[in-house]
């Protein structure tokens, strides 16, 4: 980008010590404190935030209404997934003052300020924050909520908590790990069992391989009754490595099937043309189904890693498509491949005519017309392909289009049935490797056995589209999850073997505690640290959120709050008929950022 000295986009809007607003060039030293807030949020530098905020309120400095929302984020934590270290009295000033002076407020301002309130149980403060949300009619997020359901928890309100909770289920249906946390916390704390296992038992369904916070809870609530080993290997046959049992699987069942192919079906038949195609597909289907045992989202293997540099392909890899297609065969599945039928077009096919007639020939392809989501289309099949069907597809289809991820019994099957492949660069000349990645023999999710013993795997490392680096992508298949096996103790057992980490936290064998209450301790710090570090990164929606970095804010607060800025700047210039718009104004921040490192 180049430097825009242009003296128009030097302008920006002020905020006087009297609440009115006005364009002004910006001054050298305003230029610098742009500077200095646009660094501060970008690095979270939270002394940087509170020493802008004291000069503002002293009437020291002028302030641009933009940064506002920029140093709100700072001082509430808002790249944090739980704001520890935040300054929420300083928070509040700044909020009342930007109502004062008529600012733009979004949602995110008001639910990060209520969630850095909630976090240092300033809990009427938080519900104040609420009701001006609730008159602004400002639309409340599943994450305001989770915020003041920790809030509640945090202070030890249980009524209010379960409250929230309640709303929570009735709303948004499925609760993410992060929001069980602080209910299985608090009822560990007053020594509820009988509540925290309801929780536990809603909490398997909602996430499979919840982290090692959960783990942790675990171990407390069971500290007494039962021993674990945290780093155990299940066999392919899905033998644990630490005790007797086998892993079950379990499939969803025949009516949760039709339940979620009647759903497909009522999301996609919304015209007569679309009703149209779909009866014909329909009916193709269930007269060749028999044929085939794996559907393939044809889409997702011909674009995957192929749009690097920026570049957004148009045209599938069809040849990449065929590999997986002849491999499959030779494993004797019998392959259905579902594909938009715009890459049949002769301009889309070109050289690959050969391929695409060979599956065409074999009678193993459909195409689906235009106006249609070819997802529906593999999913609707994949479904009706029953217990012995699988899919190939690294699509989580968490997409609200499909509306069916509501559905425990789609996450279920799922999980059953899902194939995922990678396309792996070994060498930087040599063609990429194939890896496919079938389901395990047993559901790989939390289980719960009759004699009360649990298995909890730890998160499954899954294909990723992200940029590659030298040397090579990390290759799934290699890749050994470990589980905790969390059993009745046994006459002769003494403690818990927790293989690695005893050694990392190094405090086992010089405490005077009950070993097992000591281990749960340990377990839970040294793993959350851990998680913390791991999660950077991690695209997975279930797990962001437990106790990564990431936050649903925003990952590039820097970036995520010059959008606010801007919209903020926007919303202001329109009332007072100005000129400058958006993508100027986001330039000027833009630029800044760019001087600035
Ligand atoms: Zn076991």
């Amino acid at each position: 980008m180049t430097e825009n000295t242009g003296a128009q986009k030097r302008q920006a809007t002020f905020i006087d010590s009297q609440g009115k607003k006005k364009k002004q060039k910006l001054s050298p030293e305003q230029a610098a404190l742009r500077g200095r807030v646009v660094k501060c949020c970008k690095e979270q530098n939270l002394a940087e935030a509170t020493e802008i905020c004291e000069a503002f309120f002293d009437g020291k400095i002028e302030m641009e209404s933009g940064y506002h929302n920029q140093l709100l984020y700072v001082l509430t934590g808002g790249s944090m997934v739980v704001p520890t270290d935040t300054r929420p009295q300083l928070a509040l000033r700044l909020f009342k003052s930007m109502q004062d002076r008529g600012c733009t407020i979004k949602e995110a301002s008001y639910t990060l300020l209520l969630r850095a309130l909630c976090a240092a149980r300033q809990i009427v403060e938080a519900e104040q924050v609420l009701e001006t949300m609730r008159e602004r009619s400002v639309h409340f997020k599943l994450r305001t909520h989770s915020a003041l359901m920790r809030g509640y928890c945090e202070v030890g309100n249980k009524q209010r908590a379960y409250e929230v909770l309640s709303l929570i289920r009735n709303k948004f249906k499925v609760l993410a790990e992060v929001d069980y946390l602080p209910l299985l916390t608090l009822a560990l704390k007053r020594d509820e069992i009988d509540e925290f296992d309801a929780l536990v038992r809603e909490l398997m369904e909602d996430e499979f391989s919840p982290s090692k916070e959960t783990w942790g809870l675990m171990q407390k609530r069971y500290r007494d009754t039962h021993t674990w080993d945290t780093a155990v290997s299940v066999s392919p046959e899905g033998g644990c490595g630490a005790c007797a049992c086998v892993l079950r699987s379990v499939d969803p069942t025949p009516e949760d099937i039709s339940t979620l192919m009647a759903r497909m079906e009522g999301l996609v038949v919304k015209d007569a043309d679309r009703a149209r195609d779909w009866k014909l597909f329909t009916a193709w289907f269930e007269e060749n189904k028999s044929r085939f045992d794996t559907v393939i989202d044809g889409a997702n293997v011909g674009f995957w890693k192929k749009n690097g540099n920026g570049n957004v392909p148009t045209r599938i890899d069809y040849k990449q498509v065929q590999r997986l297609v002849s491999h499959l065969e030779q494993e004797g599945r019998r392959v259905l491949l579902i594909l938009h039928h715009r890459h049949l077009l002769p301009d889309f096919i070109g050289e690959n005519t050969d391929i695409g007639n060979v599956w065409k020939e074999k009678d193993m392809l459909y195409t689906c017309n235009s106006g249609n989501n070819d997802d529906w289309y593999w999913i609707y099949a994949a479904l009706g392909l029953g217990p012995g069907g699988d899919f190939v597809s690294n699509d989580e289809m968490r997409d609200h289009n499909f509306n069916l991820s509501e559905h425990r019994a789609f996450k279920i099957w799922k999980e059953r049935h899902a194939i995922k492949f990678d396309f792996i660069k070994r060498e930087p000349l040599e063609p990429r490797e194939m890896i496919i990645v079938k389901p395990t023999t047993y559901s790989f999710r939390m289980q719960i056995n009759a004699d009360m013993s649990w298995h909890l795997p730890s998160k499954k490392a899954v294909p990723v589209e992200t940029d590659e680096e030298e040397g090579g992508d990390a290759d799934v298949s290699q890749m050994e999850t470990l589980w905790m096996c969390l059993r009745r103790k046994t006459g002769g057992n003494t403690g818990n073997k927790d293989n690695g980490l005893v050694g990392v936290a190094g405090t086992d064998s010089e405490s005077e505690q009950n070993p097992a209450v000591a281990n749960t301790e340990d377990v839970v710090n040294v793993e959350v640290a851990e998680k913390t570090v791991e999660n950077t990164g991690d695209k997975d929606d279930g797990l962001v959120g437990v106790a990564g970095t990431d936050s649903e804010f925003g990952q590039n607060p820097a970036v995520a709050n010059t959008e606010d800025v801007a919209n903020v700047e926007v919303a202001e210039s329109n009332k007072e008929g100005e000129t400058i718009k958006k993508s100027e104004s986001r330039q000027n921040i833009e630029n800044i950022e760019v001087n600035q490192t």
